[in-house]
């Protein structure tokens, strides 16, 4: 399924988009009628006037999912039927690609082709891989011995806050609503200010798949307030946030605060990614490029630190500049655009303040300018440095932009040094054909995931997230259930 570039533009116009708050299976405007703006980074055109929660939507939102926790309506339907209802919501996901595709792409930039063909249907395989586990999980019984029965069940938390970022809005609320919906939870939804376009449209699609009203709710708003009030909730059992280490350490201040709510955090990331001389270095280059370019470079994960062997450093960043050469940005509707919009002005601001702080600490191989397109000017040509110091802040802060840094290493040591000489430990990225080196490696480097021959390495199989200030508990596989449940004891003497 693609379509051209006026095809998408004919679908973008023909979009009809859901502004209001979804509490209780009803789309209604802010308590206080304020409205926002959500620009199309695409274009600088204001794309629609979305209603501004706040706290008093916040509490609205809170009781909705308690009143719909407490009565069972959900949380005590049996497992087989909450599959039912998810993988219907899969489906209906599968059969409104295109729409929240555009929703996504419009709302903060991303390429439309990317959003159809990754985020989009990667959402319904998240709903379903976590609907279709969840009858299949057993509890336990406790080897207590005779005239005694101790079992141990998982059951939902109650109310789970969920705060997402804008980098991959449907999918960051998937992670998150799959396995919390699936358990049994009502949750609160508060998507990032950007883009809220999607989660809104998915809550609709909930509902009209059977789930029951006030188990999801939407509230799009901004951080400070709709945020920070959903944090700060005293009838909130679990936040679960994705976002920056710097508003991931607010959470657990609010937390603290407040009811001591369970916090879980996927934060920020500086991912390296080591190449060795022994790798197919093609294949590396390629996998290089699109770790750090794809999205635009808002990506967590992005290998934004290039780790190379002195012996083949510039052949490989002959290689970098000439991959960055054919991933242009263009505009996000086009097929044939190799990058799309930043979110915001304001993120393209703080990702050229980066670049120049690069152009003062490093080697510009290629890129660093900023681009106007459509009458936009929030593109970024993909960007290297070369003979980036350890300590500069290229090489230290998350950039979240298409900016690589590379730097060379002599020995495994001084690779897994430079590598692990970072506040965030996200993930990693190997490239060697040499299987010892690749697993003893593997072993020494600080990483939620290490990818060996490949970058980014992700599956609804497999958990992700991070150690270090990159976060703690993990989204995706079936450990993602621990997050949104609790291990009960209830003993029995029968003796
Ligand atoms: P952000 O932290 O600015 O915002 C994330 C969410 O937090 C948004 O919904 C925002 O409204 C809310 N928020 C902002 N300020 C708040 C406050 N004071 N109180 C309560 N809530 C507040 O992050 P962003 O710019 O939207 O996203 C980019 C960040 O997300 C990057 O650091 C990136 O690494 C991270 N991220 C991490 C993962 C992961 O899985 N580890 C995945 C995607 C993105």
């Amino acid at each position: 399924m693609m379509f051209t570039l006026p095809e998408w533009q004919a679908r973008a116009a023909a979009l009809r988009l859901r502004t209001q708050i979804w509490i209780d299976g009803k789309a209604q405007p802010a308590a206080s009628g304020a409205r926002f703006e959500s620009v199309n980074p695409g274009t600088g055109q204001i794309l629609a006037d979305i209603a501004k929660g706040g706290a008093e939507d916040i509490d609205r939102a809170v009781k909705s999912a308690r009143r719909a926790f407490d009565d069972g309506r959900w949380s005590r339907q049996t497992p087989a039927a909450r599959k039912e209802v998810l993988l219907r919501l899969a489906a209906l996901i599968r059969d409104h690609i295109p729409e929240l595709a555009l929703l996504d792409s419009l709302d903060m930039g991303k390429l439309v082709k990317d959003a159809a063909t990754i985020d989009a249907p990667g959402s319904a395989h998240f709903f379903q891989w976590h609907a279709e586990a969840i009858d299949k999980l057993y509890d336990e019984i406790a080897p207590t011995g005779a005239a005694d029965l101790a079992m141990i069940r998982r059951v939902p938390l109650g109310v789970v806050g969920a705060v997402v970022p804008w980098n991959f809005p449907l999918d960051m609320a998937t992670w998150k609503l799959a396995p919390a919906l699936a358990m049994g939870n009502s949750v609160v939804l508060k998507p990032a200010e950007q883009s809220p376009l999607s989660a809104l449209r998915l809550a609709e699609l909930a509902a009209e798949a059977g789930l029951p009203d006030g188990v999801l709710n939407v509230v799009p708003g901004f951080g400070q307030d709709a945020g920070q009030a959903l944090g700060r909730h005293p009838d909130v059992d679990c936040l679960v946030f994705t976002g920056s280490t710097t508003v991931g350490k607010l959470f657990q201040r609010y937390a603290g605060e407040s009811n001591m709510k369970q916090v879980w955090l996927e934060t920020g990331g500086k991912s390296p990614n080591l190449i060795f001389p022994d790798a197919d270095l093609d294949a590396a280059a390629d996998m290089a490029a699109f770790g750090i370019f794809f999205n635009q470079g808002e990506v967590c994960s992005a290998n934004s630190r290039l780790l190379v062997h002195r012996s083949i450093a510039e052949e490989m960043i002959d290689r970098m500049a000439a991959r960055a050469a054919a991933m242009q940005p263009g505009d996000p509707l086009d097929p044939a655009s190799a990058m799309g919009a930043m979110v915001d002005r304001a993120h393209t601001d703080t990702v050229m303040s980066y670049i120049a702080s690069g152009k003062q600490s490093a080697r510009l191989v290629c890129g660093g300018e900023r681009v106007t397109i459509n009458g936009s000017d929030a593109y970024i040509q993909p960007t290297i440095f070369a003979d980036a110091a350890p300590d500069a802040r290229i090489v230290r802060e998350e950039i979240f932009g298409p900016v690589l840094s590379i730097q060379t290493f002599a020995t495994e040591d001084e690779a897994i040094a430079l590598a692990n000489d970072s506040p965030f430990a996200l993930a990693a990225s190997l490239w060697t054909r040499d299987l010892g080196r690749a697993l003893s490696l593997s072993d020494r480097l600080f990483a939620g995931t290490v990818s060996v021959n490949t970058v980014d390495a992700l599956s609804a199989m497999t958990p992700f997230g991070g150690m270090k200030q990159s976060g703690f508990g993990r989204d995706l596989s079936l450990h993602s259930f621990d997050k949104y449940s609790a291990l009960k004891t209830t003993w029995i003497k029968y003796g």
